[in-house]
């Protein structure tokens, strides 16, 4: 299949194309380079029909010719800006990149006739469930409480409102929506890593401070009402991830919308992914308490059976210390990321 990844010299996009050239897809990667790395692309090209477009998707005539020589059959919409804290700060720049940035998508795959999007979304878009919803279904009502996971919403209903007219109108358009819970660790095989500038998530960071490039690691928040104080989150591996995208592309059917999430079914506190990055890296490195970051929900962890019935996708890589281990190794080899 001919597949357009928007976003993906970034960190997920660029391991799903890998997975897509290694599967023997002809991929085409659409990314502007605002938080993707050109480097990963390059390790990218060897390994089979890999085009690369550096572009933001919102150049209409431009995508259209992308869509027309490559022949695309299916879209995997990566490219979005994915921080909780920067959405907070600069909310139209999330709303440009990821509302306004799916529309110039549909609208770009509408022109090119194409009805198949596998379209990357968020826990984010539940907001703080209560606790009788955690484990989180998809049933669970979305109240996002930041842009970012605001502006995600707006992007499903897009998909969403135009798959309802397609079906309407006899159309074929068939779209998965996949909810991604906290997406780390990379290739086992090392050749794709997590390089995000600047670099805000947890993993990483503890990563870093082991290295040595930080002096300490902050826990924005110990006074929530969880266990030991610290927010809980499902930490997915970004190749189980790439697998529910695969399975995803695969079972797609036209007339259908579905929502996924993708998660392993289990909650870690910042608190326990600390440690396990000190257990990881043998490094004890220091620690500090800090207030809460703005925007960060309590508790979310996925009820990810909907995708285990329909898809037949389970985590497979569901120890903590493993995934760890996978971005550890990466980090090690490339203190300085991609450069
Ligand atoms: N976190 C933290 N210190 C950091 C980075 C993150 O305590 O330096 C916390 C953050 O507040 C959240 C969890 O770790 O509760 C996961 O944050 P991350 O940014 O990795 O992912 P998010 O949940 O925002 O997608």
């Amino acid at each position: 299949m001919n597949v357009l990844v928007t976003g993906g010299a970034g960190y997920i996009g660029s391991h799903a194309a890998l997975r897509l050239l290694e599967t023997g897809h002809a991929v085409t990667i659409v990314d502007d380079l605002s938080r993707g790395r050109r480097a990963a692309v390059d390790r990218l090209e060897p390994l089979g029909d890999l085009a690369f477009v550096e572009t933001d998707i919102g150049a209409r005539e431009r995508v259209a010719g992308v869509f027309r020589d490559r022949r695309i059959d299916l879209v995997m919409h990566f490219g979005a800006l994915a921080y909780v804290g920067e959405s907070v700060e600069q909310p139209l720049r999330y709303y440009r990149s990821n509302a306004a940035g799916t529309l110039a998508v549909l609208e770009a795959m509408e022109d090119a006739g194409v009805t198949r999007i596998v379209f990357s979304s968020t826990c984010a878009t539940y907001g703080a469930p209560s606790s009788e919803d955690i484990p989180i279904t998809e049933d669970c009502p979305p109240q996002p409480i930041n842009p970012y996971g605001r502006s995600k919403l707006m992007a499903e209903r897009m998909v969403t409102d135009l798959a309802d007219r397609k079906r309407a109108g006899g159309g074929d358009f068939a779209a998965t929506i996949l909810r991604y819970f906290n997406v780390t660790g990379c290739d086992p095989a090392g050749r794709l890593g997590e390089d995000h500038r600047p670099e805000t998530h947890l993993v990483p960071i503890c990563l870093e401070a082991a290295l040595g490039g930080r002096p300490n690691v902050s826990i924005f928040g110990t006074d929530y009402a969880t266990p030991d104080g610290t927010c809980i989150r499902d930490y997915v591996h970004v190749d189980d991830l790439i697998d529910a995208h695969l399975a995803s592309m695969e079972a797609l059917a036209p007339g259908d919308v579905r929502t996924y999430n993708v998660g392993t079914g289990r909650g870690h506190s910042v608190r326990e992914v600390v440690d396990a990055c000190r257990r990881v890296t043998g490094v004890d490195f220091d620690v500090t308490e800090a207030p809460r970051r703005p925007g960060d929900p309590p508790v979310l962890y996925a009820d990810p059976s909907r995708i285990g019935r329909d898809l037949g996708w389970t985590a497979r890589r569901t120890d903590l210390d493993t995934t760890i281990a996978d971005a550890w190794r990466w980090k090690r080899e490339h203190p300085n990321g991609y450069e």
